[in-house]
């Protein structure tokens, strides 16, 4: 298999001040013609720490890609950084010189004399043309590493990359094929869900199966690498059937797929309807079902109830019941829930109330605490839950939970 590792090289990178847009470009075109990418550096425009990591990348990889420090100021020196590298000094090149200087002339520009370091290369190495600016690229073949440096400003890089080393690299790696799928889970945390998969997620195996999270979301990746596509996709599959009989119900959907989408789906095949009745929500389900396209299909009413008047008056939740239970409670949630299904005449009702936070927590209801009910044909469930961390989270965590009681109610 050939591998990859791209460097990063700039001290803006380092400090934070500019984001790394371009390892995420380059990574994701390696996996496109089936490379993997098995390291990757970020380090300071100095020769030295330049020299070390291209050391550092030949030790796991077989192409490495470079990108910035060619620019033509003193704090540019990947080209010293390569030659120290290489073992070999920096030579003027004529041919890039004339180049160099034919960009400023035809531009009615001054080439400025700094602008003149971008001519020299390591020796024995080649250019890499740039259509867009002065720095020329550069390539090189040493010790069976293919090495592609090229200039950090991205629009420069992309076109270089391109243009002159995405074919070579795709004539070098023919024989190989990355296919990644991704599966999306809901409902537990990382840690049980790693538990339940035990060895298919062992580190070294093929397919590979990594786990990151976002906001409740788990997403399972399975990278499959084989020698064409169609292996790649068959040892895919074959991973992905063992992990969905392990996962079940967890698993929602797959690739870019968001709850509110699955959902949308699910009430649409079915020919079903949904209200909602938020509380501390503030009509975020409402906005996530309708962020969908086509989802007045099946989206018929939302009330933002967060006066007590309000969920008296709008969704028939008596007045006593509140007083009794308090706002947020298990008992008013499903009233919420029954009185948006009457009134809407929908086929599935959601009602939720709880504590956002940061202030109205208590001892026995502390911020984060929630109730959501769904309403469905014969029965209504409701469960309880406390979250934490901000408003915001408590708040996204409610409803993305509301909307997977609906799959799991839609799925019975
Ligand atoms: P350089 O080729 O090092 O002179 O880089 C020129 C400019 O490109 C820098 O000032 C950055 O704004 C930008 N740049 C450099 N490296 C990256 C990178 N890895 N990702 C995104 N932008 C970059
Ligand atoms: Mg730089």
């Amino acid at each position: 298999m050939i591998k990859a590792s791209i460097i990063s090289i700039g001290n803006e990178l380092l400090s934070g001040q500019t984001l790394d847009s371009n390892r995420a470009y380059l990574s994701k075109k390696l996996l496109g013609i089936g490379v993997l990418v098995v390291s990757g550096y970020t380090v300071s425009d100095n020769v030295d720490s330049i020299s070390r990591s291209l050391h550092q990348s030949s030790e796991d990889a077989d192409i490495i890609l470079v990108t910035g420090g060619l620019g033509p100021t003193d704090d540019d020196v990947t080209r010293g950084g390569l030659a120290q590298y290489l073992g070999v000094e920096l030579e003027l090149r004529e041919d890039l010189l004339e180049k160099i200087a034919s960009y400023f002339s035809g531009r009615n520009r001054e080439m400025s004399e700094t602008n003149k370091v971008q001519a020299y290369l390591p020796a024995g190495t080649d250019a890499l043309s740039n259509e867009l600016g002065t720095a020329p690229g550069i390539a090189v073949k040493a010790g069976g590493k293919s090495i592609y440096a090229m200039p950090g400003v991205p629009s420069e890089m992309k076109a270089m990359f391109e243009d002159s080393v995405l074919g070579v690299l795709e004539a070098l790696t023919s024989g190989q094929a990355v296919v990644v799928k991704k599966l999306k889970c809901f409902g537990t945390g990382e840690s049980k869900i790693a538990e339940m998969l035990g060895d298919l997620m062992e580190r070294g195996r093929n397919p590979l199966v990594n786990c990151t999270v976002n906001k409740g979301v788990i997403t399972l990746h399975i990278i499959s690498t084989a020698s064409d596509k169609v292996e790649a996709e068959r040892i895919g599959a074959e991973v992905e059937t063992e992990l969905r009989g392990r996962l079940g119900e967890l698993i929602y959907g797959s690739g870019e797929q968001s709850l509110a989408e699955v959902v949308g789906k699910q009430l649409a095949a079915r020919g079903k309807t949904i209200a909602l009745a938020e509380s501390c929500t503030g009509g975020l389900v409402a906005k996530l079902l309708t962020d969908v396209s086509g989802s007045s299909e099946y989206f018929r009413y939302g009330w933002v109830t967060y006066s007590n008047e309000a969920k008296t008056k709008e969704l028939d939740v008596s007045a006593e019941l509140i007083e009794k239970e308090g706002a947020v409670s298990e008992e008013v949630s499903k009233s919420m829930a029954l009185g948006a299904k009457k009134i809407s005449g929908a086929d599935y009702a959601i009602g939720i109330t709880g504590i956002a936070g940061p202030g109205g927590g208590g001892k026995e209801k502390p911020v984060g605490l929630v109730h959501i009910s769904v309403a469905a044909d014969n029965n209504i469930e409701s469960s309880c839950f406390t979250f934490s961390h901000d408003r915001n989270f408590i708040r996204y965590l409610t409803a993305q939970t509301s909307l997977n009681m609906v799959r799991l109610a839609l799925s019975r």
